[in-house]
């Protein structure tokens, strides 16, 4: 294992002013926290953190990346916290630990549920800090590079998502040296007997061919020499998993291959890299349609480098790759190198890393080549809208972005929506409406409650959330108006002095032209079914001698109009305060029963006092009783509404709570939300449990009214809500 005062040397050797102190302290804490910790090798855990740091000194990462690298595994695998890493070591390299906890989930999480290619898309959006992309790589490399110690079909399967995700994502990040080592890596244990078999031949060709790369090689320096160009030329086999590759595409045995050699050239300047091109093809044959030009016309990830095909010495067929020194090493190291170059060495030798900042507009960048269908374009944007969370459990969940928890409730269940109360995110209570990021792990608390708040609906983002809610919300008022349709058609029978049951009222449903007695309940509770009828419907005999035309026609009563109509025209108090009655006399007047008033959207009733005008009720007030032998006094009306402005109209509800602190703003807050006016609170005796408070509200209408007592009934405080019916 490698020592504490190496990985500091390391690190020393490419930034003489780095942290020794803050490295010295993360070799300790990340040593103390895994502990007695084996690896499957049996090796001490943290001997694994320790080789991804060394991983990274290759790339010569600044201190915060080497010091999160040792800690990556600390908040997954060992009782350290994020918040003891804020302290310990600054949020920085927190964020950067926690950001690969995530990643690590999201590997554990979406085997089956992603594709590949939406596998990489996460990546990206979770690593919000290229960094932990760099350290997840490295991660991933050691894991490879030990992975024989692993079981067998765990193996497999780690080896796999090594060639469809990283090694791809490797080599967009421009790190060619790392994604052909991963892809070696995985070949082999993919496909051992095609990797053996790849290998035994390129010995077999070496022990033949003996010496031949290295005297190629002295040819092509001499040639160069005599043109006066200054250059390293460097020999190279080609890569186990590459030369598979090519054989599997070009369907061709490895005999046929022709290019297993490659040499890279390399130069100071890029005049040079035209003239050895130059040097090239006047030298030895070139071969037709292998000339690719990468510096005038770089690579999406920025790789640049002119490449060749000769027929060199030996009658050999010769892969060229001539480039810079810098352009090699942003070959080799990928955006690493960028983050060396982009803002100057300097700030890495300040210890400070704002140079990464833009890493991650890089790889954005980066991700927008056709070839390799990753990330394209519009796919990009479509993909930016999106946010990625996860359940406890490690299960994803892809929302657009500016969705809530409640859209996150929804997303997993409807059920888990429709009784969701609260929410912990990332182990924090929040509230339910707070905005996602991505990463996030979100817990839903839930009630036995299933009907969610209709103000939701103006919350959520999600059309399934949306949809649900107002399916919730329509069953709830639904329910709403069977219980008050009930109690009216309970009413009329009573006072009808008719027998009423369930079963009565089912043989009636055709009748009625309705399938379920609920439907009877329901439109009746809303108005569109008069309840008479409804009595009617099993008793045809029965005669609504109170309300019905002829009872009250005497035209000697003076009331000519009603005769007529058998009907009073009501306006809303908004359109003329006055309420005259369509086709009456104007001057007779007309006002709501003080007590329990009626509101839109169900049926009412006037009764004329002589001298006093008409008193309008809704249909299921208890004041109506009084009237019950003064059938004269009865008149039917209806409302006449001006739809496009909304008037308000009084009615009283009685709401029983708990006797807790709170609750009467819970309340009046809840009646506020749904954008009824309170008028007046009184308060009535009650026991040391409970509190009566009566509300003198105004509302729109009958659905308005029922979604308030429908809202409070959902309140946790609340016990009863009633309306008050005079
Ligand atoms: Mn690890």
């Amino acid at each position: 294992m490698m020592r504490q005062y190496e990985l500091v040397e390391r690190v020393r050797r490419y930034n003489p002013n780095a942290d020794e102190d803050l490295l010295n302290r993360a070799y300790v804490f990340a040593m103390k926290a895994h502990g007695a910790q084996k690896r499957a090798s049996g090796d001490p855990y943290f001997s694994h953190p320790l080789e991804v740091a060394a991983i990274l000194t290759e790339f010569k990462l600044d201190d915060a990346t080497i010091v999160a690298a040792m800690l990556h595994d600390t908040i997954e695998d060992t009782p350290v916290t994020r918040e003891e890493l804020d302290r310990v070591f600054g949020v920085e390299i927190g964020g950067l630990v926690d950001g690969l906890t995530k990643l690590n989930k999201l590997d554990f999480a979406s085997k089956h549920a992603v594709q590949a290619e939406n596998f990489r898309k996460l990546l990206l959006a979770i690593a919000d800090d290229a960094r932990v992309l760099l350290i997840k790589l490295a991660d991933r490399l050691h894991n490879m590079r030990t992975l024989h110690y692993v079981p067998a079909p765990k193996r497999a399967r780690i080896a796999q998502d090594t060639l469809e995700i990283y090694a791809p994502l490797a080599g967009r990040m421009g790190m060619q040296g790392l994604r052909s080592e991963l892809e070696d890596l995985a070949f082999r244990y993919l496909m051992p007997e095609a990797h053996q078999l790849i290998i035994a031949r390129l010995e077999e060709l070496k022990s033949k061919n003996g010496a031949l790369i290295a005297r190629i090689a002295a040819e092509l320096k001499d040639q160069f020499a005599r043109r006066g160009i200054k250059c390293d030329v460097r020999g190279r086999e080609k890569q186990p998993y590459s030369i598979w590759r090519k054989m599997e595409r070009n369907s061709i045995a490895f005999e046929q291959l022709s290019d297993i050699y490659g040499f890279r050239i390399l130069v100071e300047k890029i005049e040079d890299c035209y003239e050895a091109v130059g040097v090239a093809h006047t030298t030895w044959p070139s071969v037709m349609g292998r000339f690719k030009d990468y510096i005038s016309t770089p690579k999406q990830n920025d790789y640049r480098s002119i490449h060749t095909t000769v027929v060199g010495p030996g009658l050999q067929r010769v892969e060229l790759q001539i480039r810079t020194y810098d352009m090699h090493e942003i070959a080799e190291y990928g955006i690493a190198a960028h983050a060396l170059y982009k803002d100057g060495r300097s700030a890495l030798h300040t210890g400070e890393s704002g140079a990464y900042r833009n890493l991650r507009q890089i790889i954005e960048a980066l991700s927008s080549d056709d070839s390799e269908k990753f990330l394209e374009h519009t796919k990009l944007e479509l993909f930016q809208d999106q946010v990625f969370c996860f359940t406890p459990k490690g299960r994803l969940i892809a929302l657009p972005s500016g969705a809530t928890a409640i859209d996150f409730a929804y997303a997993v269940h409807t059920d888990v929506g429709n009784s969701a109360v609260g929410c912990k995110i990332n182990g924090r209570l929040s509230p339910l409406i707070s905005v996602l990021r991505n990463g996030d792990e979100v817990l839903i608390a839930g009630s036995a409650s299933r009907t969610p708040p209709a103000a939701w609906d103006s919350i959520v983002v999600t059309g399934r959330a949306r949809a649900a809610i107002r399916r919730a919300t329509r069953e709830a008022a639904k329910a709403q108006f069977g219980g008050l349709g009930r109690q009216i058609v309970e009413r009329a029978f009573e006072r009808a002095g008719r027998k009423f049951s369930d079963a009565k009222l089912k043989t009636a449903l055709p009748r009625l032209a309705r399938h379920a007695i609920d439907d009877v309940f329901i439109g009746v509770g809303r108005g569109e079914i008069y309840s008479a009828d409804v009595v009617r419907a099993i008793y045809p005999d029965f005669q609504e001698e109170r309300r019905a035309g002829p009872a009250i026609a005497p035209n000697e009563s003076g009331w000519f109009g009603l005769a007529r109509a058998n009907q009073l025209v009501f306006r809303a108090p908004g359109k003329d305060p006055a309420l005259p009655l369509r086709g009456l006399d104007a001057d007779t007047p007309v006002r709501f029963a003080p007590k329990g008033g009626a509101v839109p959207g169900e049926r009412i009733v006037g009764i004329r006092t002589p001298g006093e005008g008409i008193t309008i009720y809704p249909i299921h007030s208890s004041a109506l009783i009084d009237f019950d032998d003064k059938p004269e006094q009865w008149l039917d009306v209806r409302w006449d509404l001006d739809q496009a402005k909304k008037s308000l109209f009084p009615t009283q509800i009685l709401v029983t709570t708990l006797n807790e602190p709170g609750a009467l703003g819970a309340v009046a807050s809840t009646i506020g939300e749904t954008g009824a006016n309170i008028d007046t609170v009184v308060f009535n005796p009650t026991g040391p449990d409970f509190r009566e408070i009566r509300f003198d509200l105004e509302v729109t209408d009958i659905q308005h009214l029922n979604a308030v007592i429908a809202q409070l009934r959902d309140k946790p405080v609340v016990s009863k809500v009633e309306r008050i019916s005079g």
